[in-house]
């Protein structure tokens, strides 16, 4: 299970897990709130924030080991660097919606990150069960591209394109897997879009009687 986001609350700590994946809540880190495009990741300790928050950080040792780069110019070119390339997936996702393949140049991109920033695996007894699992060290900044691009390539590579959309509300930005058994699912969230949609239909239904 490479790329799931372990939580299944719509916010945590100011950011958005909607998305039923982690490349897709990554990519919903630019949200529209009060009308205003949002962007979330404003710096490395935001990024930091965000890491946790997804569950892709969880252990002392990773948490200790970011704290490193905290507040250094790397830190903050590399969120930079991270925020732009968050953009290319969204015009490789807008593609995969409208029923095309991502751009090869953004393939060939992916492609590199992922020999050059390889996941690291481990293996361990739990119990009477063998359990390998993957994990990364955030020794620089750039060790972060290995969990993201890890889950953008399952992502383009793994899930039904036809599962992958966009939420239906056209003041809405955010994209989500839907694993729904139906595959009808139309909302990033019933709380954020449903509702209110519903809510507007119902009252334009009124307005026709
Ligand atoms: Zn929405």
């Amino acid at each position: 299970m490479v790329g799931w986001s372990a939580q299944p609350q719509e916010w945590v700590d100011g950011f958005l897990f909607v998305g039923n994946h982690l490349a897709l809540d990554f990519l919903n880190t630019k949200p529209i709130l009060e009308s205003t495009p949002t962007e979330l990741l404003t710096n490395a300790a935001a990024l930091e924030q965000w890491l946790v928050s997804s569950g892709t950080v969880t252990s002392q040792k990773q948490k200790v080991l970011m704290r490193a780069w905290r507040g250094s110019r790397r830190g903050e070119a590399f969120v930079r660097k991270l925020v732009a390339f968050r953009e290319r997936l969204r015009a490789a996702v807008l593609r995969l919606e409208a029923g095309s393949l991502p751009a090869d140049a953004f393939l060939a991109e992916i492609d590199k990150l992922l020999k050059e920033h390889p996941q690291r695996t481990s293996l361990r007894r739990e119990d009477s069960n063998v359990v390998r699992s993957v994990y990364f060290e955030p020794r620089e900044p750039e060790d972060v591209w290995a969990p993201i691009v890890a889950a953008v390539a399952e992502l383009l590579s793994e899930v039904e394109p036809s599962r992958i959309r966009k939420c239906e509300s056209g003041s809405c930005v955010l994209h989500f897997y839907d694993t729904s058994k139906k595959g009808s699912r139309r909302w990033c969230s019933m709380n954020i879009c449903g509702n209110r949609l519903k809510v507007a239909a119902y009252q334009r239904r009124r307005r026709l009687l």
